[in-house]
């Protein structure tokens, strides 16, 4: 019997939609899935097992209050190591990574980071199957199956499941948690500007590159993201220009992103850049060079210059949205 533990990780009030995706991730291994959340909230209860969850189990402490990673290392190591787990899955978002690290280095098991893929060989074993180089190759990852199997998993890469109407175990677990490995006090939670940029979670995606030329053009890019209630996301060069800051990279070295439709905006498609990007949905993509590899990996490619096609396509949404 193949236990799986989720983490259930909360931003402003809401599931983050990675942990949803764990939850579809551990019912590609496991027979049964545990979602593990720490704040006693009945809608976001019934939403894990509505998305596919068997049981909940609901940490509880008064030292859960406020988001305090030392804190949940503390909790969420007490509960691996009274139950058994096969694996413990989290969404790859800048918690569930360090938590994912800190917890398989205290207990001494592997972990894996940012998989792409989750399945059983014939012998039942986990494969974890990950990106290499960038995209361009994928490796498959087994860890001893003998102990516990930690691992992260890449937005988008697996979907989370349609909600339904189920029935699911709850069940609460009293922590009683000690002072030793918390080393930090969170004294007050103050929300940067920087922060407002979720592109993990974002549905909405439309992205500008070096081919929008300059960081007034580049204002188009935030207006349809308005629009439709989207996030900006750029690449790399736009970023080194000071179009936009670093918050809003997409691609190996900034996030990696799987929302329902993705509107690429004089972007090339080089593989640093796709490979945080290719989880999407829907991918629309302008670009003048028809030869260029962004199309490869778009659903929709108008060939055409931004600056002609962006300002066509936000009065006509502004029409459609004004009728
Ligand atoms: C280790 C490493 C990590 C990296 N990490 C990232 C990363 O996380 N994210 C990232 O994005 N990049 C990353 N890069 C950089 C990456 O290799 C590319 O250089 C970058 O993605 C290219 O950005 P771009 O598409 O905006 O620019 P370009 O490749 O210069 O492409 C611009 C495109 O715009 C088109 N264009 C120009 N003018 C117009 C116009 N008027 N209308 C329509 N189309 C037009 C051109 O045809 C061209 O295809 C990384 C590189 C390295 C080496």
């Amino acid at each position: 019997m193949k236990n799986i533990l989720t983490f259930v990780e909360i931003k402003e009030g809401s599931i983050l939609k990675n942990s949803l995706e764990a939850i579809s991730a551990g019912k590609k291994i496991g027979d049964k899935v545990i979602a593990t959340i720490l704040e006693n909230n009945e809608k976001m209860i019934e939403e894990l097992i509505n998305r596919g969850a068997d049981e909940v189990l609901v940490l509880k402490s008064e030292k859960l209050g406020k988001v305090n990673l030392d804190i949940y290392v503390e909790a969420l190591e007490n509960v691996l190591k009274d139950r058994e787990f096969t694996a413990f899955i989290l969404g790859g978002t800048l918690v569930g990574k360090e938590l994912a690290s800190r917890l398989a280095s205290r207990l001494e098991v592997g972990c894996v980071t940012d998989a792409i893929g989750l399945k059983l060989d014939e012998n039942k074993n986990i494969i974890w199957t990950c990106s290499a180089y960038g995209g361009t190759l994928f490796s498959d990852m087994m860890m001893d199956n003998s102990k516990l199997q930690i691992g992260t998993i890449r937005s988008g890469a697996f979907k989370k499941l349609e909600e339904e109407e189920r029935k699911g175990e709850v069940v609460s677990l009293e922590l009683e948690l000690g002072e030793k490995g918390i080393k930090t006090r969170i004294v007050d939670v103050v929300k940067e500007i920087s922060e407002t940029v979720d592109l993990e979670s974002a549905e909405v995606i439309i992205a500008g590159g070096r081919g929008m030329g300059n960081a007034d053009n580049f204002k188009l890019i935030e207006q349809l993201a308005d629009l439709l209630g989207g996030v900006v996301g750029a690449t790399r060069p736009a970023i080194e220009a000071g179009w936009i800051s670093k918050n809003h990279q997409v691609g190996q070295s900034g996030k990696i992103v799987g929302p329902k439709l993705y509107i690429a905006c004089g972007i090339s498609g080089a593989v640093q850049h796709v490979s945080g990007m290719v989880g999407s949905d829907y991918i629309v993509a302008i670009n003048k060079d028809e030869d260029a590899p962004i199309f490869d990996v778009a659903n929709v490619g108008i060939v055409g210059n931004v600056m002609e096609a962006l300002p066509i396509m936000i009065n006509e949404i502004k029409q459609k949205k004004e009728n």
